[in-house]
């Protein structure tokens, strides 16, 4: 079966309307659509090529209820939802995430500071020596977007390049840092419709951290120089 005979099957259950949809090189994992002259057209990431004919059929229940605004009964979405959760299905995307990932740098020594040392100064501190270590790379994109993020079933921890600086404290990168590893040993509360990741429990974990305060104010500070694409030299003091 290919992506659009998926489509076309599922969409003629629920609507007298026509549907297109192709895979498309997404770098992440994500799927759009969009109503074009009456018909829903679907791009649908090229990760998916080559799933089972029963993950792409439902796949394609799963996102056109979401087109329609419908909420996708749970006995057809699961069989999607499982596959692109599962650590099989990312180890197979890994080298072609890592190929688009053109904004990563695998090199963990910095101008100014060095992941490798960062992380285990965490794990140590934090986690008695314990997890396993991801992938460690500098993200190059704007810190108002993101400060890092921690990819689990690809087992990618980012930082962003703008914590590569002498002009900010150490103790902000491993802030940082604790604050993803924390997501990878306290996972996240499953509602029928959502993912809790920063629940109350996580918040008071994540105090725990000595300098928390102070790190929080010092990455309130990276976001608005940002955001006002003013330098951060001209924002944050010097240290
Ligand atoms: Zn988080």
């Amino acid at each position: 079966m290919d992506i659009e005979e998926a489509f076309r099957t599922i969409n003629a259950q629920v609507s007298d309307g026509d549907v297109d949809a192709c895979f498309y090189p997404y770098k992440e994992l994500k799927h759009t659509w969009r109503a074009r002259n009456g018909r829903l057209a679907f791009r649908i990431s090229d990760y998916m090529r080559g799933s089972p004919d029963d993950v792409l059929e439902s796949a394609a229940w799963f996102l056109t209820c979401r087109a329609r605004g419908e909420e996708c009964p749970k006995s057809f979405s699961s069989r999607y939802l499982e596959h692109v959760r599962s650590a099989e299905f990312w180890s197979n995307c890994r080298p072609l995430y890592i190929s688009r990932a053109r904004n990563l740098s695998f090199k963990p020594i910095g101008n100014a500071r060095d992941l490798n040392a960062a992380f285990e100064s965490v794990r140590l501190c934090h986690f008695r020596g314990g997890l396993e270590k991801p992938d460690l790379a500098w993200a190059r994109e704007s810190p108002s977007r993101r400060i890092a993020f921690l990819h689990q079933p690809l087992k990618v921890l980012a930082v962003n390049r703008t914590l590569d600086s002498e002009m900010i404290p150490t103790f902000v990168l491993e802030f940082v840092i604790y604050h993803e590893l924390l997501h990878a040993v306290m996972g996240c509360q499953a509602y029928p419709d959502r993912r809790v990741y920063h629940t109350n429990e996580f918040r008071a974990r994540e105090r725990q951290f000595a300098k928390h305060d102070e790190a929080r104010r010092w990455l309130a500070r990276i976001a608005v120089a940002s955001e006002g694409g003013a330098s951060l030299k001209g924002v944050v003091p010097q240290v």
